[in-house]
């Protein structure tokens, strides 16, 4: 069997982070600061928006990256991720940002609302199957197609109403395990520490960030 392959390090000062939501965007920049990487977002730098066609996180976060990495001929970082429900088959899924799409904007509020209704129709009420995942992939592409990805969830339980004004997208309905506090109510350095996008995170800083351990 051939080895893997090592992982490439970044080695430029500055990448693009290739995302439209200015919730990720804040996120990644947070994450990305002790790294001493300047970023600029896709916005700002008036990039098309691709179709999210993959079936899979890594399938779309690796077509964003590399959409954003060609069209600005520098490194790019993107993020794809979404809120997986056990009772519905790990629906909304890829398409968390889809059910919240309505005729005038993203709608949370009505995204949260139908995941309640749905998981209670699926459970026969409220109790039962309440079981959630944030899940986060990363990927890192560069202009030449090379692209690096890495994945990370963050397990959880719905909570309904929603609590919180902290965080974005679904962050007021989901608490995760071992906490009381939604990701709506937490301090964004301890959401930072614990969730999903950390996770994918940590593993992406150790590959191609992070000093090798000198000997
Ligand atoms: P996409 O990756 O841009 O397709 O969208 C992911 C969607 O998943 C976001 O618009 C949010 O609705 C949801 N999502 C992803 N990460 C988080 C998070 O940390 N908190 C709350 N919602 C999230």
């Amino acid at each position: 069997m051939q080895p893997p392959l090592p992982h490439r390090r970044f080695s430029a000062s500055k990448l693009v982070v290739a995302s439209h939501n200015e919730g990720k965007v804040t996120e990644i920049r947070d994450l990305l600061k002790p790294f001493g990487v300047e970023t600029v977002s896709a916005s700002e730098l008036d990039l098309p928006e691709p179709e999210e066609t993959g079936t899979t996180f890594r399938a779309n976060a690796e077509l964003k990256a590399l959409a954003a990495a060609t069209a600005a001929d520098m490194p790019a970082l993107s993020d794809d991720s979404g809120l997986a429900v056990e009772a519905l088959d790990g629906e909304p899924g890829i398409y968390s940002a889809r059910w919240a799409q309505m005729p005038g904007g993203r709608d949370f509020d009505a995204a949260m609302t139908r995941v309640e209704k749905e998981v209670c129709a699926r459970n026969g009420g409220p109790g039962g199957n309440r079981a959630a995942s944030f899940v986060c992939a990363l990927t890192l592409a560069w202009p030449d197609g090379h692209m690096e990805t890495f994945e990370g969830s963050v397990a959880g339980t719905l909570v309904w109403p929603g609590r919180g004004t902290r965080g974005f997208g679904y962050d007021p309905v989901f608490v995760p395990n071992g906490h009381t506090k939604t990701f709506g109510e937490m301090d964004p350095a301890a959401k930072h520490a614990i969730s999903h996008r950390a996770d994918a995170f940590e593993q992406l800083i150790d590959a191609c960030f992070a000093q090798p351990a000198r000997s």
